[in-house]
């Protein structure tokens, strides 16, 4: 099987390798790659490391990544083997993958919340991902059926429209009026707006440095847009929002974002920390409790939450941001993540291989 790799550590581009491809045994199924969607975290998986802050940066191989690392975790693919244990899916079925898979065994798993696995193997991150040929999940239940869905827009909901949706959960039930501010609208935040639109949700702020997502965002539901030029201070947005609000949903996350965050929410407000971009966050302790706020980190979701995303699709009510297509090639993978790195991209890009 080829696949589109970064091959070491610390170099972030983009290599050919070819993968073994053993018959399949038990659950497992082999699909062949028809849509593979190219998230903002794999640019961050490619650079090697996270960046903690003031802990300095932590390298992926000490965190149980092995090279060559296969990313890639938004992928629609055919059935093109199933194991002999494998039932209610066949050959030639098109099936969207949830990559957040567990180790099985232990308490979150046993809950359905594979995602908050202490030992999770996650397609794309610890297990070989989308951006290949053929991709091998362990078993069938991690298929989601998407019959009556565009299969590029589908292939985003396995992080993007999951990631979206888990995180508006956390943030309502709100009074439909009362805003909800979501910081950083490239692909993920352009779909939190619209799953919030989605629930019913009606004062949407989405703030932002690029004015092109701000009138993305506009377009999928926001109500009101503020430009997050490097000088705004928390004072100037509390003025543009006419006081503090209830919640708010940040998918930059970096140290200036998230201090921001956490002052222009209301006495018992919540932020919700999703963004990767890295950082430190630096909060008076005694804030904490005299304004009662709730910091909550929100990564990705469970397996019935990427069901509840399909289904909200399906029903018309989520609208996604533009795909952006690409070709599912070691050119197609580098050039996607470059232009990620970059910023600025209006909506998500997905890849296809050429023959499909
Ligand atoms: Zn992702
Ligand atoms: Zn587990």
């Amino acid at each position: 099987v080829r696949a589109y790799a970064v091959l070491r550590e610390g170099d972030p581009s983009i290599g050919e390798v070819d993968l073994p491809a053993p018959p399949v045994t038990d659950h497992e199924v082999r699909l062949r790659v028809l849509q593979s969607g190219v998230c903002h975290s794999d640019v961050h998986l490619a650079t090697g490391y996270h960046d903690l802050g003031t802990r300095g940066r932590v390298p992926l191989s000490s965190r149980g990544f092995t090279y060559p690392l296969v990313m890639g975790h938004e992928i629609v693919g055919v059935v093109e083997q199933v194991g002999p244990a494998v039932e209610g899916v066949g050959v030639g079925d098109v099936r969207l993958v949830y990559p957040w898979i567990g180790c099985g065994s232990c308490r979150r798993c046993a809950a359905g919340e594979d995602n908050l696995c202490a030992t999770g193997r996650a397609l794309g991150a610890h297990r070989p991902g989308g951006f290949a040929e053929a991709v091998l999940v362990p078993h069938e239940r991690y298929l989601l059926d998407i019959a009556g869905l565009e299969p590029a827009a589908a292939a985003t909901l396995a992080c993007s429209g999951l990631t979206a949706l888990a995180a508006v959960k956390k943030a309502l039930p709100l009074p439909p009026d009362s805003p909800v501010v979501v910081v950083g609208v490239g692909g993920v935040g352009l779909t939190v707006v619209g799953a919030l639109a989605a629930l019913g949700h009606r004062a949407i702020c989405a703030v932002d440095l690029d004015l092109d997502n701000l009138a993305l965002a506009r377009g999928l539901g926001a109500t009101t847009t503020v430009q997050l030029t490097p000088g705004v201070t928390a004072a100037d947005l509390l003025e543009q929002l006419d006081g503090p609000v209830e919640a708010v949903i940040d998918l930059v996350n970096s140290g200036a974002t998230s201090s921001i965050a956490t002052e222009i929410v209301v006495k018992g407000g919540l932020v919700v920390q999703v963004g990767l971009f890295g950082g430190e966050l630096q909060l008076p302790t005694v804030l904490m409790p005299l304004r009662a706020l709730t910091l909550r980190g929100s990564y990705v979701g469970t397996l019935a939450e990427l069901q509840e995303a399909v289904e909200l699709a399906r029903s018309g009510a989520l609208r996604q941001p533009p795909i952006l297509p690409g070709v599912l090639d070691r050119a197609g993978v580098a050039s996607a993540l470059q232009r990620l790195a970059g910023g600025g991209v209006p909506g998500r890009i997905v890849l296809a291989p050429r023959s499909a």
